[in-house]
Protein backbone atom coordinates (compact mmCIF):
# COMPACT_ATOMS: atom_id res chain seq x y z
CA UNK A 1 0.00 0.00 0.00
CA UNK A 2 1.17 3.70 -0.92
CA UNK A 3 0.78 6.34 1.66
CA UNK A 4 -0.84 8.30 -1.02
CA UNK A 5 -2.90 9.88 1.81
CA UNK A 6 -2.20 14.08 1.06
CA UNK A 7 -3.28 13.17 -2.32
CA UNK A 8 -6.94 12.82 -1.61
CA UNK A 9 -8.54 12.48 -5.18
CA UNK A 10 -10.48 15.16 -5.83
CA UNK A 11 -13.88 12.61 -6.68
CA UNK A 12 -13.79 12.16 -2.94
CA UNK A 13 -13.81 15.28 -1.21
CA UNK A 14 -17.55 15.09 0.02
CA UNK A 15 -16.97 11.49 0.88
CA UNK A 16 -14.11 12.94 3.52
CA UNK A 17 -16.04 16.15 4.15
CA UNK A 18 -19.04 13.51 5.74
CA UNK A 19 -17.09 11.57 7.41
CA UNK A 20 -14.44 13.03 9.20
CA UNK A 21 -16.61 16.08 10.02
CA UNK A 22 -15.76 15.33 13.87
CA UNK A 23 -12.62 13.86 13.13
CA UNK A 24 -11.01 10.48 13.26
CA UNK A 25 -12.39 10.32 17.29
CA UNK A 26 -15.95 10.45 16.19
CA UNK A 27 -15.51 7.56 12.84
CA UNK A 28 -17.71 4.94 12.81
CA UNK A 29 -16.21 1.34 13.56
CA UNK A 30 -17.79 -0.47 11.25
CA UNK A 31 -17.86 1.55 7.81
CA UNK A 32 -19.65 0.05 4.11
CA UNK A 33 -18.19 2.05 1.32
CA UNK A 34 -20.53 1.37 -1.50
CA UNK A 35 -20.71 2.05 -5.25
CA UNK A 36 -19.69 1.02 -9.00
CA UNK A 37 -16.64 -0.42 -9.43
CA UNK A 38 -13.76 2.35 -10.47
CA UNK A 39 -15.01 5.15 -8.09
CA UNK A 40 -12.14 4.28 -6.08
CA UNK A 41 -13.44 3.09 -2.92
CA UNK A 42 -10.52 0.66 -2.59
CA UNK A 43 -8.21 4.11 -2.53
CA UNK A 44 -10.31 5.86 -0.16
CA UNK A 45 -9.94 2.55 2.26
CA UNK A 46 -6.57 2.54 2.15
CA UNK A 47 -5.80 6.62 2.58
CA UNK A 48 -8.69 6.05 5.71
CA UNK A 49 -6.74 2.74 7.02
CA UNK A 50 -3.64 4.95 6.85
CA UNK A 51 -5.16 8.20 8.44
CA UNK A 52 -6.07 5.80 11.70
CA UNK A 53 -2.61 3.66 11.69
CA UNK A 54 -0.55 6.65 11.35
CA UNK A 55 0.51 7.37 14.75
CA UNK A 56 1.22 11.02 14.54
CA UNK A 57 -2.26 11.98 13.46
CA UNK A 58 -4.41 14.71 14.80
CA UNK A 59 -7.63 12.73 15.70
CA UNK A 60 -9.97 15.67 16.36
CA UNK A 61 -8.72 17.18 12.91
CA UNK A 62 -11.46 17.55 10.43
CA UNK A 63 -8.70 17.49 7.48
CA UNK A 64 -6.31 14.80 9.24
CA UNK A 65 -3.30 14.06 7.10
CA UNK A 66 -1.18 11.20 7.84
CA UNK A 67 2.48 12.07 8.33
CA UNK A 68 3.98 9.34 6.14
CA UNK A 69 7.00 8.99 8.70
CA UNK A 70 5.81 7.65 11.36
CA UNK A 71 6.96 4.12 12.10
CA UNK A 72 2.76 3.13 11.16
CA UNK A 73 2.81 5.35 7.93
CA UNK A 74 6.46 3.56 6.98
CA UNK A 75 5.47 -0.30 7.76
CA UNK A 76 1.76 0.12 6.31
CA UNK A 77 4.14 1.60 3.09
CA UNK A 78 5.61 -1.28 2.93
CA UNK A 79 3.08 -3.70 3.46
CA UNK A 80 3.78 -4.88 6.74
CA UNK A 81 2.10 -3.20 9.48
CA UNK A 82 0.92 -6.05 12.03
CA UNK A 83 -2.44 -3.86 12.81
CA UNK A 84 -4.02 -4.17 9.45
CA UNK A 85 -5.65 -7.32 7.86
CA UNK A 86 -7.36 -7.62 4.41
CA UNK A 87 -9.58 -9.67 3.73
CA UNK A 88 -10.34 -10.75 0.01
CA UNK A 89 -12.79 -13.19 -1.93
CA UNK A 90 -10.40 -16.67 -2.29
CA UNK A 91 -10.72 -17.77 -5.48
CA UNK A 92 -12.50 -21.40 -6.53
CA UNK A 93 -10.51 -23.42 -9.39
CA UNK A 94 -12.95 -21.62 -11.83
CA UNK A 95 -12.13 -20.94 -14.93
CA UNK A 96 -13.32 -17.78 -14.94
CA UNK A 97 -11.45 -14.81 -17.20
CA UNK A 98 -11.61 -11.80 -14.84
CA UNK A 99 -8.36 -10.31 -17.33
CA UNK A 100 -10.67 -7.72 -19.51
CA UNK A 101 -11.42 -5.51 -16.64
CA UNK A 102 -14.72 -5.28 -17.75
CA UNK A 103 -16.36 -6.51 -14.05
CA UNK A 104 -13.27 -5.29 -12.72
CA UNK A 105 -13.42 -5.48 -8.90
CA UNK A 106 -11.10 -3.68 -6.57
CA UNK A 107 -7.83 -5.14 -6.30
CA UNK A 108 -6.35 -5.97 -3.38
CA UNK A 109 -2.81 -6.74 -2.26
CA UNK A 110 -1.82 -10.35 -2.19
CA UNK A 111 0.48 -10.84 0.79
CA UNK A 112 2.43 -13.31 -0.36
CA UNK A 113 2.70 -12.76 -4.66
CA UNK A 114 3.70 -15.93 -5.65
CA UNK A 115 3.08 -16.16 -9.74
CA UNK A 116 0.57 -18.59 -8.48
CA UNK A 117 -1.06 -16.33 -6.43
CA UNK A 118 -1.23 -13.06 -8.60
CA UNK A 119 -2.60 -16.09 -11.00
CA UNK A 120 -5.34 -17.15 -9.01
CA UNK A 121 -6.03 -14.06 -7.99
CA UNK A 122 -6.79 -12.73 -11.32
CA UNK A 123 -9.27 -15.83 -11.50
CA UNK A 124 -11.35 -14.13 -8.71
CA UNK A 125 -15.04 -13.15 -10.14
CA UNK A 126 -16.60 -15.68 -8.68
CA UNK A 127 -15.09 -16.56 -5.77
CA UNK A 128 -16.08 -16.47 -2.36
CA UNK A 129 -15.14 -15.24 1.34
CA UNK A 130 -15.56 -18.12 3.64
CA UNK A 131 -16.10 -18.64 7.06
CA UNK A 132 -12.49 -19.50 7.89
CA UNK A 133 -10.93 -16.09 6.88
CA UNK A 134 -12.88 -14.43 8.99
CA UNK A 135 -12.73 -16.59 11.95
CA UNK A 136 -8.82 -15.82 11.75
CA UNK A 137 -9.91 -12.09 12.31
CA UNK A 138 -11.16 -13.27 16.11
CA UNK A 139 -7.34 -13.62 17.35
CA UNK A 140 -6.86 -10.22 15.45
CA UNK A 141 -9.99 -8.72 17.04
CA UNK A 142 -9.31 -9.73 20.73
CA UNK A 143 -6.38 -9.93 21.34
CA UNK A 144 -4.13 -6.59 21.94
CA UNK A 145 -2.86 -4.45 18.93
CA UNK A 146 1.11 -4.37 18.62
CA UNK A 147 1.51 -0.96 18.10
CA UNK A 148 -0.50 -0.23 21.08
CA UNK A 149 -3.19 1.98 18.95
CA UNK A 150 -6.14 1.75 16.67
CA UNK A 151 -6.33 -1.48 14.11
CA UNK A 152 -7.87 -1.81 11.02
CA UNK A 153 -9.84 -4.83 9.17
CA UNK A 154 -10.39 -4.13 5.32
CA UNK A 155 -12.90 -6.48 3.37
CA UNK A 156 -13.03 -5.88 -0.30
CA UNK A 157 -15.69 -7.49 -2.34
CA UNK A 158 -17.39 -7.76 0.89
CA UNK A 159 -20.94 -9.09 -0.38
CA UNK A 160 -18.20 -12.27 -1.95
CA UNK A 161 -18.96 -13.44 1.71
CA UNK A 162 -21.34 -16.37 2.44
CA UNK A 163 -24.09 -16.55 4.79
CA UNK A 164 -21.98 -18.46 7.61
CA UNK A 165 -18.63 -15.52 6.91
CA UNK A 166 -21.14 -12.74 7.42
CA UNK A 167 -23.05 -14.54 10.49
CA UNK A 168 -19.12 -14.83 11.87
CA UNK A 169 -18.30 -11.83 11.18
CA UNK A 170 -21.69 -10.24 12.50
CA UNK A 171 -20.58 -11.84 15.57
CA UNK A 172 -17.62 -9.72 15.83
CA UNK A 173 -19.60 -6.97 15.14
CA UNK A 174 -21.41 -7.42 18.37
CA UNK A 175 -18.84 -5.71 20.54
CA UNK A 176 -15.83 -4.69 18.80
CA UNK A 177 -12.90 -3.99 20.83
CA UNK A 178 -13.07 0.35 20.79
CA UNK A 179 -9.89 0.47 18.62
CA UNK A 180 -10.58 -1.98 15.87
CA UNK A 181 -12.19 -0.26 12.75
CA UNK A 182 -13.90 -2.54 10.03
CA UNK A 183 -13.59 -0.97 6.54
CA UNK A 184 -15.72 -3.54 4.32
CA UNK A 185 -16.26 -2.13 0.27
CA UNK A 186 -18.82 -3.48 -2.21
CA UNK A 187 -19.79 -2.90 -5.47
CA UNK A 188 -23.09 -4.82 -5.15
CA UNK A 189 -24.45 -3.68 -1.47
CA UNK A 190 -28.15 -5.59 -2.30
CA UNK A 191 -26.00 -9.09 -2.14
CA UNK A 192 -25.04 -7.93 1.70
CA UNK A 193 -27.32 -9.04 4.36
CA UNK A 194 -29.92 -6.42 5.51
CA UNK A 195 -28.10 -7.49 9.07
CA UNK A 196 -25.01 -6.70 8.05
CA UNK A 197 -25.69 -3.54 6.02
CA UNK A 198 -27.59 -2.29 8.90
CA UNK A 199 -24.45 -2.62 11.30
CA UNK A 200 -22.12 -0.51 9.16
CA UNK A 201 -22.45 3.27 8.32
CA UNK A 202 -22.54 3.16 4.78
CA UNK A 203 -21.03 5.65 2.66
CA UNK A 204 -21.97 6.06 -0.98
CA UNK A 205 -19.68 6.50 -3.86
CA UNK A 206 -21.87 7.97 -6.96
CA UNK A 207 -21.06 8.38 -10.48
CA UNK A 208 -18.92 11.84 -10.44
CA UNK A 209 -19.47 14.55 -13.27
CA UNK A 210 -17.65 14.53 -16.37
CA UNK A 211 -15.57 17.39 -14.90
CA UNK A 212 -14.29 15.78 -11.86
CA UNK A 213 -13.69 12.71 -13.36
CA UNK A 214 -11.58 14.35 -15.98
CA UNK A 215 -9.36 16.13 -13.30
CA UNK A 216 -9.31 12.45 -11.35
CA UNK A 217 -8.05 10.59 -14.35
CA UNK A 218 -5.32 13.96 -14.55
CA UNK A 219 -4.82 13.49 -10.83
CA UNK A 220 -3.79 9.82 -11.59
CA UNK A 221 -1.36 10.80 -14.09
CA UNK A 222 -4.09 9.38 -16.85
CA UNK A 223 -2.73 10.75 -20.49
CA UNK A 224 -5.30 13.24 -21.91
CA UNK A 225 -7.28 12.02 -24.59
CA UNK A 226 -8.29 9.16 -22.67
CA UNK A 227 -11.31 10.93 -20.91
CA UNK A 228 -13.32 9.52 -24.23
CA UNK A 229 -13.27 6.38 -22.38
CA UNK A 230 -15.28 7.25 -19.70
CA UNK A 231 -18.47 6.70 -21.80
CA UNK A 232 -17.39 2.98 -21.52
CA UNK A 233 -16.51 3.10 -17.97
CA UNK A 234 -19.35 3.95 -16.60
CA UNK A 235 -17.54 7.45 -15.73
CA UNK A 236 -15.48 5.70 -13.75
CA UNK A 237 -12.09 7.40 -13.67
CA UNK A 238 -10.28 4.20 -11.75
CA UNK A 239 -11.46 2.22 -14.12
CA UNK A 240 -10.13 3.98 -17.01
CA UNK A 241 -6.88 4.02 -15.20
CA UNK A 242 -6.96 0.44 -15.02
CA UNK A 243 -7.07 0.44 -18.74
CA UNK A 244 -4.39 3.10 -18.95
CA UNK A 245 -2.17 0.40 -16.70
CA UNK A 246 -3.17 -2.68 -19.13
CA UNK A 247 -2.39 -0.71 -21.95
CA UNK A 248 -5.93 -1.15 -23.43
CA UNK A 249 -6.71 2.59 -24.56
CA UNK A 250 -6.07 2.46 -28.08
CA UNK A 251 -8.06 -0.58 -28.54
CA UNK A 252 -10.79 0.77 -26.51
CA UNK A 253 -10.97 4.20 -28.39
CA UNK A 254 -10.92 1.78 -31.65
CA UNK A 255 -14.07 0.35 -29.50
CA UNK A 256 -15.72 3.74 -29.44
CA UNK A 257 -15.07 4.67 -32.60
CA UNK A 258 -17.46 2.08 -33.82
CA UNK A 259 -20.09 3.23 -31.43
CA UNK A 260 -19.75 7.49 -32.62
CA UNK A 261 -20.03 6.52 -35.98
CA UNK A 262 -21.30 3.28 -36.25
CA UNK A 263 -23.35 3.46 -39.85
CA UNK A 264 -26.64 2.11 -40.33
CA UNK A 265 -25.50 -1.50 -41.72
CA UNK A 266 -25.71 -4.25 -38.77
CA UNK A 267 -23.57 -6.40 -41.00
CA UNK A 268 -20.50 -3.79 -41.31
CA UNK A 269 -20.60 -3.21 -37.81
CA UNK A 270 -20.37 -6.82 -36.51
CA UNK A 271 -17.71 -6.96 -38.89
CA UNK A 272 -15.84 -3.85 -37.55
CA UNK A 273 -16.51 -5.82 -34.15
CA UNK A 274 -15.18 -8.96 -35.23
CA UNK A 275 -12.37 -7.45 -36.25
CA UNK A 276 -11.54 -5.71 -33.33
CA UNK A 277 -11.83 -8.51 -31.17
CA UNK A 278 -9.36 -10.89 -33.69
CA UNK A 279 -7.22 -7.90 -33.34
CA UNK A 280 -6.97 -6.98 -30.09
CA UNK A 281 -6.70 -10.44 -27.73
CA UNK A 282 -7.23 -8.31 -24.67
CA UNK A 283 -10.48 -7.06 -25.71
CA UNK A 284 -13.24 -9.71 -24.47
CA UNK A 285 -16.62 -10.63 -26.50
CA UNK A 286 -18.09 -10.19 -22.65
CA UNK A 287 -16.76 -6.48 -22.14
CA UNK A 288 -17.93 -5.39 -25.97
CA UNK A 289 -21.49 -6.39 -25.41
CA UNK A 290 -21.86 -4.40 -22.05
CA UNK A 291 -19.87 -1.88 -24.14
CA UNK A 292 -23.19 -1.71 -26.51
CA UNK A 293 -25.36 -2.42 -23.86
CA UNK A 294 -24.50 0.78 -22.07
CA UNK A 295 -23.59 2.76 -25.72
CA UNK A 296 -27.51 2.09 -26.54
CA UNK A 297 -28.74 3.58 -22.98
CA UNK A 298 -26.40 6.23 -23.00
CA UNK A 299 -28.30 7.05 -26.62
CA UNK A 300 -31.63 6.52 -25.61
CA UNK A 301 -30.66 9.03 -22.16
CA UNK A 302 -29.21 11.71 -25.14
CA UNK A 303 -31.73 11.65 -26.79
CA UNK A 304 -34.69 11.45 -24.80
CA UNK A 305 -36.13 8.80 -26.99
CA UNK A 306 -39.26 7.38 -25.52
CA UNK A 307 -38.73 3.47 -25.29
CA UNK A 308 -41.41 2.19 -28.19
CA UNK A 309 -42.11 -1.68 -28.43
CA UNK A 310 -39.38 -2.09 -31.45
CA UNK A 311 -36.83 -0.88 -28.87
CA UNK A 312 -37.89 -2.87 -26.32
CA UNK A 313 -37.42 -6.15 -28.56
CA UNK A 314 -34.11 -4.47 -29.26
CA UNK A 315 -32.92 -4.30 -25.57
CA UNK A 316 -34.00 -7.72 -24.40
CA UNK A 317 -32.57 -9.22 -27.71
CA UNK A 318 -29.61 -7.17 -26.35
CA UNK A 319 -29.99 -8.77 -22.92
CA UNK A 320 -30.09 -12.51 -24.38
CA UNK A 321 -26.86 -11.54 -26.53
CA UNK A 322 -25.07 -10.80 -22.87
CA UNK A 323 -26.15 -14.11 -21.46
CA UNK A 324 -24.65 -15.75 -24.38
CA UNK A 325 -21.59 -13.83 -25.12
CA UNK A 326 -19.43 -16.00 -23.01
CA UNK A 327 -19.69 -19.48 -25.40
CA UNK A 328 -20.95 -17.79 -28.76
CA UNK A 329 -20.77 -20.94 -31.40
CA UNK A 330 -20.29 -18.55 -34.06
CA UNK A 331 -18.76 -14.97 -33.01
CA UNK A 332 -19.24 -12.83 -36.38
CA UNK A 333 -23.27 -14.22 -36.21
CA UNK A 334 -23.58 -14.06 -32.63
CA UNK A 335 -21.84 -10.07 -33.42
CA UNK A 336 -24.50 -9.41 -36.48
CA UNK A 337 -27.23 -10.47 -34.25
CA UNK A 338 -26.10 -7.72 -31.93
CA UNK A 339 -25.53 -5.47 -34.16
CA UNK A 340 -28.93 -5.86 -35.32
CA UNK A 341 -30.31 -5.34 -32.12
CA UNK A 342 -28.22 -2.73 -30.81
CA UNK A 343 -29.02 -0.38 -33.95
CA UNK A 344 -32.96 -0.87 -33.83
CA UNK A 345 -32.64 -0.42 -29.71
CA UNK A 346 -30.85 2.84 -30.68
CA UNK A 347 -33.60 3.72 -33.18
CA UNK A 348 -30.52 4.00 -36.06
CA UNK A 349 -32.44 1.12 -37.82
CA UNK A 350 -35.65 1.74 -38.22
CA UNK A 351 -37.97 -2.25 -37.84
CA UNK A 352 -40.27 -2.44 -40.29
CA UNK A 353 -43.06 -4.23 -39.03
CA UNK A 354 -41.67 -4.83 -35.59
CA UNK A 355 -44.20 -6.75 -32.77
CA UNK A 356 -42.97 -6.95 -29.68
CA UNK A 357 -43.51 -10.72 -29.06
ZN1 LIG B 1 2.40 8.70 10.28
Amino acid sequence: MQAIDNNKLVIHKSQWQALLRLGLVRLPHALLLTGAPGLGKRQFAEQLANLLLCERIDATNATPTSCGECPGCRWLSADSHPDIRYVSPESDDSDDDDSDGASATEKSPEKAVSPTAKAKAKKRTRASIKVGAIRELEDFVFVGSHRQGRRVILITDADAMNNIATNALLKILEEPPATVYFILITSNKDRLLPTLRSRCRQLAFARPSLAVATLTLRELGVPKGSEALLSLAGGAPLQVQRWHQAQKIDGLKALLKTFQQPGNNPLALAARWDDLLKKDDQLKMEFLVEAVQRWVVDQALASNTRLNSATFTGWRGLLQSRRAANHPLNQLLFLEELANHALRATGIMASPGQVAA
